[in-house]
């Protein structure tokens, strides 16, 4: 069952672009010119649908009412060779590390990570061309128009996979939420309860000389995770497209590297390309040991990961921790396996037939009725054309 959640990771949005308006056949008609000549302007561009990044955006949560995206109708092309009018385009504005795949394929379309990034999700039909456009040496006055292109409709699924440079890996306790209390500068409200530990939260580290990184604190794994228990792999994937992987252990744990590696071992069972990214390990709660024993520790540690010792209470080990993060996130190999993970699970085809329960049971496909918002006249009407008599006007 679906628990109720400021944090929205998934939205299921239905898409329409705008038609083309058609062109015009319009016949010119002035006094001694009874026969006049063909005037017809063209058809405008119907709206696209766009989606847009944009970093101040840290959920989809804003889209979860709002689930019919209509761009505008080109207007149609009308007499003295005027151009109809271009639709607006409609604008989904979406956080960066936003996903949109077919919601009745799982076939993936884009994937949006950058601020102001736009995508052409549907296309507005073109317009079609007025009779201007089509005199010939044998027709000098053409009577039809081209009517303008067909809307395009989609169901899309955006899913929000957080952005992160390093997300934190650890048991519940482990001491996650505290450590991005004291090391963030910023905290993006990312739900109205930005301390629960139930849904996933960011936070801006400072670093040296202005820079800055995120860092992503996802609730914690319980063992069998990866096999659907606890908080299941919901959250688990967001780590999916984190840079780095700072595992966490308390110090006063009976056994830190049986904790360390149970901890991977449910990564690997979730997918295994998790372990090909860079890790930093933290022994948390320092405050609790004394020197001797941080020392006799030492040798017991699991071999192989940068290994840094903190304490978020007393800032123990804080700065060194940071710098071992920037340092390892800006590793060339540690780059390159973070993309290429993003490559092979982001860009590729889904099975959303789970997820179109759970936005079911959420009452997420309630009153999904089509509405054609204009009246728009129908492409058998193309054909039509009156005269005018200037006269008249
Ligand atoms: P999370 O479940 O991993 O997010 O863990 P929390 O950050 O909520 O911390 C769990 C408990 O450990 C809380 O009672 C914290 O006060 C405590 N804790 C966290 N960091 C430290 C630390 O550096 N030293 C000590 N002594 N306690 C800590
Ligand atoms: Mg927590």
């Amino acid at each position: 069952m679906a628990q109720e959640s400021n944090f929205v990771d998934y939205v299921k949005i239905y898409c329409r672009s705008g038609k083309g308006g058609r062109g015009s056949a319009h016949m010119h008609r002035a006094k001694y010119m009874p026969k006049g000549g063909p005037d017809g302007g063209n058809g405008g561009r119907g709206g696209h649908v766009i989606l847009r990044g944009n970093r101040n955006y840290w959920t989809l949560l804003h889209l979860r009412y709002d689930r019919h995206v209509h761009a505008e109708h080109g207007g149609n092309g009308s007499k003295d060779k005027s151009t109809g009018k271009q639709g607006a385009d409609a604008y989904i504005e979406v956080p960066l590390g936003t996903v949109a795949y077919n919601a009745e394929t799982g076939e993936y379309l884009c994937d949006v990570t950058e601020h102001e990034q736009e995508v052409v999700l549907l296309k507005g039909g073109r317009g079609g061309l007025g009779n201007v456009n089509f005199c010939t040496p044998t027709n000098q006055a053409p009577r039809y128009a081209q009517p303008g292109e067909p809307m395009q409709e989609m169901t899309v699924i955006l899913e929000l996979k957080l952005l992160a440079d390093v997300g934190l890996v650890g048991f519940p306790n482990a001491g996650k939420s505290t450590l991005v209390s004291s090391l963030s500068s910023a905290k993006p409200k990312i739900g109205n309860y930005p301390f629960t530990t139930l849904e996933p939260s960011l936070g801006i580290v400072s670093y040296r000389d202005n820079k800055s990184f995120v860092i992503a604190d996802i609730p914690g794994i319980i063992e069998g995770a990866s096999e659907g228990k606890g908080l299941g792999t919901r959250f688990l994937r967001h780590i999916e497209r984190n840079t780095l992987l700072l595992f966490m252990v308390p110090g006063d744990t009976d056994d830190i590297k049986r904790e360390y590696e149970i901890l991977l071992n449910e990564l690997a069972n979730f997918n295994p390309e998790l372990l090909d990214k860079g890790r930093v390990l933290a022994i948390t709660k320092c405050d609790l040991l004394d020197e001797e024993l941080i020392e006799m520790l030492k040798p017991s540690l699991p071999e192989g990961i940068p290994t840094v010792f903190i304490s978020s209470v007393t800032g123990f080990g804080l700065q060194e921790l940071k710098d071992k993060l920037w340092q390892e996130m800006n590793s060339e190999s540690n780059k390159i396996a973070a993309i290429q993970m993003n490559e092979s699970i982001v860009h590729h085809s889904k099975d959303f037939s789970h997820l179109h329960a759970e936005l079911e049971a959420e009452g997420e496909d309630e009153n999904l009725v089509w509405t054609d918002d204009e009246n728009v006249e129908d492409v058998e009407d193309m054909d039509e054309f009156e005269y005018i008599d200037d006269d008249e006007k």
